[in-house]
C-alpha cells in the first residue's frame, strides 16, 4: 500500500477561511442523511471536506470530484455548516443510531494539513449539541490524543492493514473518550491487535469499488472479531460485508461503553 511522508504533502492549495458566519447565514444548513453505506450513523455532516491521504479506494473523492472537478477534493472548511447540529430536528426513532453524526465523511478532519483551528471550530458545534452523538474516524491517530473529547464523541481510527496498528494503539491508549473504536474496512489483510483492551467498538468491512464488492478472507474477519470478543468490544459487520451462513446475519453490535448486550436487528 503507498504510504504517504506527510513532510512532503502539498497543502498550497488548501482553503483556509475560517471566517465565522453570522448565525442567519448558517440558518439553512442540515445534517445529510446517510446511505445503506453507513449504516452506523443516520447522519453525516461535513463542515470540512477534502483530504490529501490519496487512499486508492477513496469512495469520497469519486463524489466530490463528480460535482466540484478536481478543485472538489482540496481541503476546505464550510462554516455556514457549523449550524446543522442545531439546525436538524432530532428524530423520533427509537433506533440508537438515529442521532449518530459521523463527522467528515468526505475528508479526514485530522489530517496534518488540517488547521487547529478548523478542528476547535467543529469541537465547539459538539460541545454544545449534546442531543447527538458525533463519531470520528482519521487515519492519522496521533493527533486524537491532543483533544479534550465531549461525552457525546466516539472517536475512531481506520485499521485497513497492520502498519497502522501501533500508531492506532499508541494513540487510543491517549484517547479520553467515551468511545474508542477502529474501522477495519476496507480490511485488506490479516490485523492482529496487541493491545485488544483498548478498543470498546470493532467496525470491519469489505472494500467497495464502485458497484464491486471485494471480500476480506473470512478468518481475517474472525480474527478481529474473536480478538473484540474476548475483550467485551462491540462488533459492527458493514452492509458490504458477506457473512458466513453459520453467524446467521451479521452482526450490528453498539460499542462496550454504551451496552455490552444490544445486537439491532440487521
Ligand atoms: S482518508 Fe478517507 S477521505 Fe481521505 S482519501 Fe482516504 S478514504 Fe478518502
Amino acid at each position: 500500500m503507498k504510504t504517504i511522508d506527510r513532510q512532503a504533502v502539498d497543502t498550497s492549495n488548501v482553503i483556509r477561511d475560517v471566517t465565522p458566519n453570522r448565525p442567519s447565514e448558517g440558518g439553512k444548513s442540515l445534517f445529510n442523511r446517510t446511505n445503506e453505506n453507513i449504516d452506523w450513523a443516520w447522519w453525516s455532516w461535513n463542515p470540512v471536506t477534502g483530504c490529501l491521504n490519496n487512499c486508492p479506494y477513496c469512495y469520497a473523492r469519486g463524489i466530490a470530484t463528480r460535482f466540484g472537478g478536481s478543485a472538489g477534493f482540496v481541503p476546505a472548511f464550510h462554516p455556514e455548516r457549523l449550524f446543522a447540529p442545531i439546525n436538524t430536528p432530532v428524530p423520533k426513532s427509537v433506533s440508537p443510531w438515529s442521532r449518530s453524526v459521523f463527522v467528515c465523511s468526505m475528508a479526514d478532519l485530522f489530517g496534518d494539513w488540517v488547521p487547529q483551528e478548523w478542528i476547535d471550530a467543529v469541537l465547539e458545534r459538539v460541545r454544545a449539541a449534546q442531543q447527538w452523538t458525533f463519531i470520528f474516524l482519521t487515519k492519522n491517530p496521533k493527533r486524537l490524543p491532543t483533544i479534550t473529547w465531549p461525552d457525546n464523541a466516539w472517536v475512531g481510527a481506520t485499521v485497513d492493514v497492520q502498519a497502522r496498528v501501533q500508531a492506532t494503539e499508541e494513540a487510543l491508549a491517549a484517547v479520553r473518550a467515551c468511545v474508542r473504536f477502529v474501522s477495519c474496512e476496507p480490511l485488506q489483510e490479516r490485523v492482529v491487535f496487541t493491545r485488544p483492551e483498548l478498543l470498546d467498538w470493532l467496525i470491519v468491512g469489505a472494500k467497495s469499488i464502485g458497484g464491486r464488492k471485494v471480500q476480506p478472507e473470512w478468518a481475517w474477519v474472525e480474527t478481529l472479531t474473536s480478538q473484540a470478543r474476548s475483550v467485551g468490544a462491540g462488533v459492527y459487520m458493514k452492509p458490504n460485508l458477506v457473512v458466513e451462513p453459520h453467524l446467521d446475519g451479521r452482526l450490528t453490535q453498539l460499542p462496550r461503553s454504551i451496552s455490552t448486550t444490544v445486537t439491532i436487528a440487521s
